[in-house]
């Protein structure tokens, strides 16, 4: 059932009940010993049918904030939702479920099944999970432009193109959202722009949401929003962001953390 777009309060495509957003953080923090607090307190919800951007210098949390968002890792404190299902209240199996089934992944490597046709990769997550393709995967790659493509080894295809196939695989599952780890991270501008306007149509034909992890200011321009990291703290959102004023912000941010590190004794 694809529900309708909007935040909280927003009433189901059956008008049965309230609509959960795709994401909800309250007080998520991440302390990985005494002392190393990779992440603090974080407040975030991200509206179904929504493109966050999440930025910031290297070691500012962001993979930290992204692993515990996608139950890959359990927050020291807080409780993170996906779709209205808190994580926490998960044993192992059932959050790997929900992981399979509720949550895309797109990483910088696409990790593409070599051995797998291109068509038998998009599949994969429904197979595992013990269900029939019922012609979603092909309507998937479809959607990414390489429905010719579904009998194909990965490596007939190229690097944006295997990406493309990447983010049809996530999102065969018509997950609540969609996480995106540098995902044009390996690419050619050209190349990256297509995989982006992909993301950006996955969001506003599909109703899809995504949360992307970048470095890159002209990555950050495609989404509605983006939400810079530093020292494990949310320090600034942007909406609607333009690639200069990012490319500002990541200049300032990064020579804070300079100068932040050479304080404590890290820096040369
Ligand atoms: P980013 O993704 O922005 O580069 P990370 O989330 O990877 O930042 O790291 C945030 C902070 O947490 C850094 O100081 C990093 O050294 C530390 N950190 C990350 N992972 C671990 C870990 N497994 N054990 C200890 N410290 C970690």
């Amino acid at each position: 059932m694809r529900r309708q777009r909007g935040g909280s309060g927003t009433l189901d495509a059956a008008g049965a009940g309230p609509v959960a957003d795709a994401l909800t953080l309250r007080g998520v923090s991440r302390e990985y010993r005494r002392g190393v607090v990779a992440l603090h307190p974080v407040d975030l919800t991200v509206p179904r049918g929504r493109f966050l951007a999440v930025m910031g210098p290297s070691g500012s949390g962001k993979s930290t904030l992204l692993q515990c968002a996608a139950g890959l890792d359990r927050p020291t404190a807080g409780t993170v939702r996906i779709g209205g299902t808190e994580l926490a209240s998960l044993k192992e199996t059932a959050l790997t479920r929900l992981r399979r089934e509720r949550i895309g992944f797109v990483f910088q490597a696409h990790n593409l099944v070599p051995s797998l046709s291109v068509a038998e990769n998009v599949a994969l997550p429904l197979l595992l999970g013990g269900e029939q393709p019922d012609g979603r995967a092909v309507r998937a790659l479809a959607a990414v432009g390489l429905g010719e493509r579904g009998e194909d080894r990965p490596t007939e295809l190229s690097g944006g193109q295997r990406q493309r196939v990447a983010i049809a695989r996530a999102l065969v599952t018509e997950p609540d959202i969609v996480f995106a780890d540098e995902p044009t991270g390996a690419l050619d501008p050209a190349t990256a722009q297509g995989v982006l306007a992909l993301l950006r149509q996955a969001v506003d034909r599909g109703g899809h949401t995504v949360v992307m992890v970048t470095h890159d200011p002209a990555a950050a321009a495609w989404a509605d929003e983006a939400l810079f990291l530093a020292r494990g703290r949310v320090v600034e959102r942007l909406e609607r962001p333009g690639a200069d004023e990012v490319s500002r912000m990541m200049r300032d941010l990064g020579r804070d953390a300079g100068q932040g590190a050479a304080r404590e004794g890290w820096g040369a």
